[in-house]
């Protein structure tokens, strides 16, 4: 069993995939609190799930290109997560905050996709424990993966020098995600450009994309 905090289909707003329409399921619980956080996985308002209960849903969304299994933290029900891929008719695309290592080892070859954060302290407001990012990401690279970093104008050269090294390190692809501010980018156009610059000059397989369904109002 496993609490959820809702299940709808919707498009990918963000990283490679965009525009993919998804089945998206969302777990309750997370392990960080990101000071930008705005997702709602409060574990009151959700519902206890067993895995072919939740069967029974997903097989009504074949038109879908493959589940998002995200959060707060999906990797919190890495057992939950185990049972339901062995008979997952899509398949599955992990956001995950980057950070339980112990638990994607459990998982990694159940998913099919792994979008992993890269959390920046100057937009978290948090520490970031680099050496578990990098490790996560390690794990993260034997599948299609990639990873992504939320940032603001507070974004610093020891930020980007560490984040793209470890994605160079393990050859997956960065994706550079403005924070938002209701539906609008937190930092000018300029400032953007000037930072996926900065991160191509270190390595050369990065992207700037905003969160697409934001602008176009999808949820
Ligand atoms: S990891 Fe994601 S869900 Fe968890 S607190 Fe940070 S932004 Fe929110």
């Amino acid at each position: 069993m496993a609490y959820i905090r809702e299940i709808f289909s919707s498009i990918q707003g963000e990283g490679p995939l965009v525009g993919y329409k998804q089945l998206f399921i969302r777990f309750c619980r997370c392990n960080l609190s990101c000071a930008y956080c705005d997702t709602d996985f409060d574990i009151d308002k959700s519902k206890n799930y067993s895995v072919s209960e939740l069967l029974n849903i997903v097989e009504k969304y074949s038109d879908c290109h493959s589940i998002s299994l995200t959060g707060g933290e999906p990797l919190l029900e890495y057992e939950f997560i185990k049972e339901f891929a062995k008979q997952s008719p899509l398949p599955l695309y992990l956001e995950t905050n980057g950070t339980l290592v112990d638990e994607l080892n459990q998982i990694i070859n159940c998913v099919d996709y792994v979008a992993s954060d890269i959390k920046l302290p100057s937009c978290t407001c948090k520490d970031t424990n680099w050496q578990i990012h990098d490790e996560f990401i390690k794990i993260a690279s034997r599948k299609n993966a990639f990873a992504k970093a939320v940032f603001n104008e507070c974004i610093n050269d020891d930020e980007i020098e560490k984040m793209t090294s470890i994605c160079s390190k393990h050859n997956v692809q960065l994706i550079l995600q403005p924070m938002m501010i209701a539906n609008k980018p937190s930092v000018s156009s300029d400032f953007m450009l000037a930072t996926l610059n900065k991160c191509l000059k270190l390595y050369n397989n990065v992207r700037l994309i905003p969160q697409v369904h934001k602008f176009i109002n999808v949820y």
